[in-house]
């Protein structure tokens, strides 16, 4: 495993099409307590053993060695990251780094109760919640677990440690949970929450996924809008997935729609991925991945670390091929992977 040339951390962390790189999202566990039935749906799963996992030193150092290059947000994500033990204590270390604007995290609420406060101290600003459906007995049915009222009492628990704003991330799968479009839309009047829906991606477990189960952003907000008018959002990031929309009646409240199937925003992708046992991940599709891991525990220094980083930002692809016929299914899932 040679070790790439070590270039100036003056330089941007640019790839090969000018795309400078600001953003990591970092998986700390492939482990989940739901078995939504578009990720992870089977209960023999086989998780990574401790040993394979990235320590909470080696997150820290990594982090610090991609800020040294550019990047400006972290985002803390699983498999359902709650699960690994004393979280808290990893976002304490995140936080101080030098250079760091933002850092947050995405969860299914469940032990947010319990975490909340400590992870709102530890420095953590604000929290993404997967939240399909609203409905207790359609999740019970789409996570294969009985856990909706767990989830709300997390989401008020985020709000009460002032983990705002509170953003929830709903996958539309048709025929399962998008005929719940208005009741999300609802819920961000009510609440003042950005509700995401977020176009269901070919990286299941099996074969779920399909033109059949795929609903177009658009779609959904036709739908809304035949009940409120939207109007696309002022504060619009060029760079985040998420279109936004607020409603123009004045009500609170932002709908966002990461149509990354049917539009996808590529051209402008400013993220990478690193995943639970040390690989990076160029694109959420990508079909090759860097080892950092085995760098670290080989005794490479952050200049050797750091030159790897920028080589394999080098190799980012310039967009995903689901709807161009050449697109081939990672062998990763999103449960491994962290969206
Ligand atoms: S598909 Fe890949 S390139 Fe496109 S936005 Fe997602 S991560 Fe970026």
């Amino acid at each position: 495993m040679p070790t790439p040339p070590a270039t100036s951390v003056a330089l941007p962390l640019q790839d090969s099409f000018g795309r400078e790189i600001e953003s990591l999202r970092i998986s700390v566990t492939d482990r989940c307590n739901f078995r939504c039935l578009y990720c992870i749906p089977d209960e023999n799963i086989e998780w990574l053993p401790k040993g394979d996992l990235l320590t909470f030193e080696e997150i820290v150092r990594l982090a610090r060695i991609a800020i040294e290059l550019g990047v400006r947000k972290l985002r803390l994500t699983g498999g359902e990251p709650l699960l690994r033990k004393n979280l808290p204590f990893l976002v304490e270390e995140l936080a101080v780094l030098p250079g760091l604007q933002d850092l947050a995290l995405t969860t299914n609420a469940t032990e947010l109760v319990r975490l909340a406060e400590p992870l709102a101290k530890a420095g953590l600003e604000r929290v993404n919640i997967s939240l399909d459906t609203l409905d207790r007995e359609n999740f019970a049915r789409m996570a294969q677990r009985d856990a909706l009222p767990r989830v709300l009492e997390g989401i008020d628990a985020a709000e009460a440690a002032g983990l705002t704003p509170i953003s929830i991330n709903c996958v539309a799968i048709r025929g399962m949970n998008d005929h719940e479009a208005l009741d999300f839309a609802e819920l961000a009047r009510r609440r003042d929450f950005e509700v995401r829906f977020i176009e269901f991606m070919p990286l299941e477990h099996g074969h779920r996924w399909g033109e059949h189960s795929l609903v177009p952003g658009r779609e959904l907000r036709e739908r809304i809008q035949e009940r409120y008018a939207l109007a696309p959002s002022p504060d619009q990031d060029p760079h985040a997935p998420s279109r936004d929309w607020v409603f123009e009646d004045g009500s609170p409240g932002v709908l966002g729609f990461i149509d990354s199937v049917t539009a996808p925003f590529c051209a402008d992708c400013n993220r990478i991925r690193l995943t639970a046992d040390g690989k990076i991940r160029t694109c959420l599709f990508s079909l090759r991945e860097h080892d950092l891991l085995a760098a670290l525990r080989s005794g490479e220094d952050d200049a050797q670390v750091a030159a790897r980083l920028r080589a394999a930002v080098a190799t980012k692809e310039l967009k995903h091929h689901i709807t161009d016929g050449l697109f081939v299914k990672p062998e990763r899932t999103m449960s491994q992977i962290g969206g």
